[in-house]
Parts: structure tokens; sequence; C-alpha cells
């Protein structure tokens, strides 16, 4: 939701089986830098919360980044990448080498800058290869993009279509076009029934600050240790007094915690309307004569400093599909660079925005601003720039990487289900519409002791390749960022390679099913015949690919999966009175104890609660979030001697169960999106998969592995 300009940068190493950053080589010096290390998690202060739901530039050449795990490679290339150019591409491709160095060699071919060099004996096999994929470059129609839409995205969208000989259609096409490019939302363009959207139905809903909070709520519930990289959060006006009653309690109990708290309005983005409190009476409840709704959120008092300056993280992710879910990260980020040195809130410092906010929108109207050419240095660097400083302080950043995918997936896994409703909605199975993927922004904090913390995500990161500048006083202009245009069309164009219609067999809900592909390495995997004069993808799948790490975690996909099945009209979001006595029926969860007239109270109880809730619910019913609360209480009813995760798992198996019975294992599609366990899977196991995960880290083979692939629709 930050939009406007963030940044971007380049892209980094080969983030190939585990992790795209190693140590930096030794012959590469570092920057001496003054980076702290130490802390302690922020994430974990004695706050609990306990309700859920409502009640409840050119980059200086030694600072390349040694992205990537053959470090070594790097400088068996070094004569290659001296001949990078400057200009995009030239720097596209030199980072490419030094990450591909290995792998993507052994395919026979080493990139120099945009071009290929034969370097292997396989040169027949090669150039046969070569041949095909000319004969059918020359056969296969350009993708045509409509990009009559992209606003802000517009230039990068150009560069990028430009550099894959795609068409586009700048005022928008009368036939049907393979991609539409959208630059708000999945609604810019009406009545779309072919082809592919790059926004899903819902995102800017889902992401919204609220909405997200309560998602991930709701995984915290379910899996507290799992969802420990998400401040502790309270929803205004709702929670108002849950909020001061729990920090009056903490001051009660330890005089000497005086916790920050950072308030964000619902809908807000680029820094606007955000303060610090440290005491509930400061917060703004109202506008006018009406509540506002916002966040509040715990401060993250100690965060890394980078040369005395607080930092943030932009991270860009790929959702190329739901169903199957399928997720990328972009190799490369951003680092925003606050224009203040740090120091920990105090009642004198909480309005210094340029201290503790770290909104490029705001701190370029610093004096302090520095629009660097280099990468690694100025207000905004590369994420990579930021890791290899790291690295040389002995910072062990393939953690660090490996629990930022972690993050990433996690908290797709977590917004995942209510997206689903959202797109049964909008595009109902059998009724023609296009599918959807999309690229989003995480912005994550790095605190003090290396622990990634969650800020927000935004459904429409800045794609923008130019900064304002001030050419003369009070005159601004946009003039071009060449860190921007690289990262970003970098992402564009590999999001587009990775949708090319010409390489996807048709699937449902957003995405093709590969199941088999999964094996291979997105680098090579994607690569198309007719690409070849294109660096190799600087998106990396982590999803399916980490799915035995995370599967475990799809419960609430589940649920929605058999929330999906009793909506019943088509178009419909939320589930009437009736519909939600047939799930109970259906799935035999009344008896002489929870009669048919305590399940109607149970409905109307839950309902009117989540009606107050949600301000801008034009439909009457109950949505998903409510039926969760509901299913975890028929859960809590059932099956009392077990932990909400264990009795979800349970009430899951048995209604599953009974539908599969009384469709004769015919009807599939809404037994489950991600059936993440095995029937028999307990408590224990649940337990102990997560133990010997050690969280989950992506890098970490787990023992269970089972199917997600189930179609459900
Ligand atoms: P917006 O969408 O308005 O940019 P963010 O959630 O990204 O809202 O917050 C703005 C900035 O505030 C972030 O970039 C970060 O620097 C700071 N910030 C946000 N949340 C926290 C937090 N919980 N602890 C510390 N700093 C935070």
């Amino acid at each position: 939701m930050k939009s406007r300009c963030e940044d971007a940068d380049k892209e980094g190493e080969d983030a190939d089986e585990h992790l795209p950053v190693s140590s930096p080589p030794s012959s590469v010096s570092p920057h001496p830098s003054s980076i702290t290390v130490a802390g302690e998690d922020a994430c974990n202060t004695s706050i609990t919360s306990k309700h859920r739901g409502r009640g409840h530039t050119k980059q200086g050449r030694d600072d390349r980044i040694p992205c990537g795990k053959h470090i070594s490679d790097v400088s068996l290339h070094g004569t290659v990448s001296a001949h990078a150019g400057k200009n995009l591409n030239g720097l596209v491709h030199e980072r490419a080498l030094h990450v591909r160095a290995t792998g993507k060699i052994l395919q026979g071919k080493s990139e120099t800058n945009g071009n290929y060099v034969t370097i292997h004996a396989s040169k027949n096999i090669q150039d046969a290869r070569q041949e095909d994929g000319f004969k059918l470059a020359r056969k296969r129609r350009p993708v045509t993009v409509d990009i009559s839409k992209a606003k802000t995205s517009l230039e990068a969208l150009k560069l990028s279509i430009k550099q894959l000989k795609w068409k586009e259609f700048p005022l928008g096409r009368r036939a049907a076009c393979d991609i539409y490019w959208h630059g708000v939302s999945f609604h810019d363009n009406e009545n779309i029934v072919s082809g592919q959207v790059n926004k899903f139905p819902g995102m800017i809903e889902m992401l919204r600050k609220i909405n997200l909070s309560r998602a991930v709520r709701t995984m915290q519930e379910l899996f507290p240790e799992e969802y420990n990289f998400y401040p502790r959060s309270w929803i205004l006006p709702e929670e108002y007094q849950q909020f001061s009653t729990q920090i009056r309690m903490v001051r009660e109990n330890d005089a000497t915690v005086n916790p920050t708290f950072i308030v964000k309005p619902d809908g807000g983005s680029q820094g606007d309307g955000i303060y610090l409190i440290r005491d509930p009476s400061d917060l703004k409840l109202m506008t006018g004569s009406q509540a506002k709704q916002a966040v509040v959120q715990e401060y993250i008092q100690k965060p890394l400093l980078i040369d005395k300056l607080k930092f943030d993280i932009r991270l860009y992710v790929l959702i190329k599909s739901l169903e199957p879910l399928e997720i990328y990260i972009a190799k490369e980020g951003l680092t925003r660079f606050c224009t203040e040195p740090y120091q920990e809130p105090s009642q004198k410092n909480l309005s210094h925005v340029f201290m503790h906010l770290t909104n490029y929108s705001l701190n370029v109207h610093s004096g302090n601003f520095v629009h660097s050419d280099s990468q690694s240095t100025g207000s905004k660097r590369t994420l990579s720039s930021v890791l290899y400083r790291l690295a040389a302080k002995g910072v062990d950043i393939k953690k660090v990487w490996s629990d930022i995918i972690a993050l990433v997936i996690k908290t797709v896994i977590a917004v995942v289900p209510e997206l689903k409703v959202y797109y049964q909605a909008d595009i109902p199975p059998g009724k023609p519409g296009p599918t959807c993927f999309q690229i989003l922004g995480f912005d994550i904090l790095l605190m003090k002791n290396l622990k990634p913390v969650l800020l927000e995500v935004n459904s429409n990161p800045s794609m923008r390749i130019e900064h304002e500048k001030e050419v003369a006083p009070g005159v601004f202009e946009y003039v071009p960022s060449p860190v921007d245009e690289e990262v970003k069309v970098g992402v564009i164009r590999d999001t587009l390679r990775l949708m090319d219609p010409g390489h996807k067999k048709p699937s449902i809900a957003g995405g093709s099913e590969h199941r088999d592909e999964i094996p291979m390495e997105a680098g090579t995997r994607e690569r198309s015949p007719d690409e070849g004069g294109l660096p190799s993808l600087c998106l990396k799948q982590v999803y399916p690919k980490y799915t035995k790490q995370f599967n475990f975690l799809r419960l609430v996909e589940r649920i929605a999966a058999l929330f999906i099945r009793f909506l019943g009209v088509k178009g419909n979001m939320r589930l009437g009175p009736t519909a939600f006595r047939t799930f109970i029926r259906t799935c035999k969860l009344s008896n002489s104890n929870f009669t048919m007239a305590s399940v109607d109270i149970l409905y109307i109880d839950i309902t009117r609660r989540w009606l107050g809730t949600v301000p801008d619910s034009r439909e009457a019913g109950m949505g998903l979030q409510a039926f969760v609360e509901a299913f975890f209480f028929l859960a809590g009813r059932r099956f009392k001697s077990l932990v909400l995760r264990e009795q979800v798992v349970s009430l899951l198996e048995l209604c599953e169960a009974q539908l599969e019975s009384q469709s004769g294992g015919e009807d599939r599609r809404s037994v489950s999106c991600s059936r993440a366990l095995p029937r028999a899977v307990n408590s224990q196991t649940l337990g102990l998969l997560h133990a010997a995960t050690g969280g989950c880290q992506p890098d970490v083979v787990c023992s269970d592995d089972s199917d997600i692939h189930h179609r459900h629709r």
C-alpha cells in the first residue's frame, strides 16, 4: 500500500536449493560499517493478546552482491562481468552471472551482457535446441498484453515487454489479450473473460492493515510459534478496551516496562497518519464523529541499525497461482533508510518521523536524504548490498534469508483462504473468466537480533522507475532511477515470463497444475526456448518447493474449502443461516447436547458481533472469518481435551470424512484445498513435526509430506 516511489535494485545470486545468500568472498573487501547486532525479541514482550477475530546505481564493483551459494564462482567469472555494461541489461546480466555460475552453466551456457556464450561440449545439442527454439518462436504469435490500465507501472512494463519481444496494446484491444496489466485492482478492466490478470480479486481488501492483522492472528492462535514474526496488534476501535487493559496489566506487573506502540490507519500508506504512543490515552480514536479504523501495534524498539540508521526491506513476491499455491520471491530487494540516527523511543523523540519511519515518501523530504548512484550507499540500497555488509560482519545471512522466505510463505498461507473466497465470488467455477497472478511488496524489518518482522504487505507495490528530483527550488521533475529500473523491470519481465501462456497448462484459480515440475529449479525450468537472450529468472520459486515444511500450516484453507462448498449461490461471499444449518447437518455436528436451536443461536451470536467489526460489509450473513470463529468454537466443544490446533484438525477430518462418504468420494472439490496432514496425524505428531523442523525453516527437510494438489473446483 505504499505505492508511489519505493525503491528497487538489482537481483542477487543463485537462490538454488537452499538460500540465495552466502558469505562474501574473502577477496572482496566490505565497507567498514557500524552494524549493531544483538538484542531482544520485541515480538515476545510480555503483552499477551488472547482475543481473536473481533472479540477476540550503479553499484560499486566491490559491493557486487555475493548473494549466492557459489560465492567462489564470482571470481571465476570476474573477467566476464567486467564487460558488463552499465546499462540496465548489463547490470542484470552481470548479476545473473555472479549468481548462476555453477548450476546454470551446466546447461551449457553462460551469460554475459545479454548474450549466451557456449562453453561446453554440448554445443551440438545446444545448437539443435536453439534452432528448435527459433522455429518455435517463429511459429508462435507474440504474447499480447493490454497495458491500458497499467498506470504507474507503465514505463517498467513497456520495457519488460520490449525485452520479451511481446506485443503491447496501450489502448486496450477489442479481441482478448493474453495478459491484462492492471495498475490498481482486478476490476480495472471489467468483463475480462479469458487470459490472465495481474491482480487477484480481494487482494487490496485482504492486505489492508486490519484484515492482514486478523488473518495473521487466526494463524497465531493455531500456530503461535510459527507466527511470532508479526508484532502484537489490536484493532481499533473494537479492541480498544483489551488494548488498554493489557497495557495496564503489563505496567502493573513490571513498572520498568514501558512499551511503545505504533498506530496505523487501516487504509493508510506511505506512512500517512502513522504515529507513536506510549499510553492508550494518546490514541486519536475519532475523525469528527466517526471512529477511526486503525491497527495499534507493538513498536519494535530495537531494530538492526546500519550506519546508526533504521531501515526496512522491500521484497517483491509473486503469487503465481492460488490453486495450486505457487509463490516466487525476487532474489533482490530494496532497503529504505531513515535519515535521522536512531534512538530508542522516548517521550521526546516519539514524533521524529525521520528517525522512526523508514518510508521513502517521508524521508525523501528530509534534508538528509541521499540519492546515491551506488547500490550500497545512500538512503535506498539493494538488499544484497546490505546482506553483504552483514555477512562481512560475520552474520549468518543464510539464516536471515531463510527466515525471510519462511515469513513470506507463512504470510501468504494466512491470506490465501479469504482470497479463495473472493476468487470464487468474482470468478465462479463454470463461468468464463481470467486466471490471476499478482506481485506483492513485503515490508520487513530486521530486529537487532536479526529476526525478520513483518510490517505490512502492499497489494500495489510501486513499480515506478523514476524518482522525483528538485531541479530548481520548488520545481520537481521525474528523473530515471537506474536502481528502480533494474529491480522492477526484472521483476515484471520475469513475472511475465512465468505467466507466458505458451508455457502454461490450463488450470484453475489462476494457476497451472505442475506437480511434476516441482523438483526443477525455477531458473532452468522456466526458461523457454525462445528466451535465448534473456537473463535467468530473478524470481525464485519457494512454494510448492517448500511444501514439506509449510503444508501443515494450511488448516484455515481447509476450513475455507468447507465454507465455499456451503456458500451455495454463485458470487456469494457469506453464509446464510440455512446454509450454516446445512453445513452442521451434513457434517453431522448436532446432537442432543448441541441442538439445531443452539446452532441458530451460535450463528446469530457470531454474525451479529462480526457485523459491527466489518464496517463496509454490505452483505448480511456469515463471512469466512466469522465462520472460522464458529468452526473453532465447534471444534473446542467437540474435542475438549485437545489444544486448539488439534481440535481443529480433528473436526476438519470429521467434516471431510462425512462429505466424502456422502459424495461417494466422487466430489472432492470442496473436501480440501490442501489436506495438509494425513488422517492419522495426531497432536503429538504435530508437536513433533514442529519441533523437528525447528520452526520449519525452508532449508530443513521435514519428514512428513503430503499431497496438496487436490483440485477443489
Ligand atoms: P505504511 O503503509 O503507511 O507505510 P507501515 O506499516 O509500512 O505503513 O509503517 C510505516 C513505517 O513505520 C515502516 O516502514 C516502518 O519503518 C515503521 N514501522 C511500522 N510498523 C512498525 C513496528 N511495529 N515497529 C517498528 N517500526 C514500525
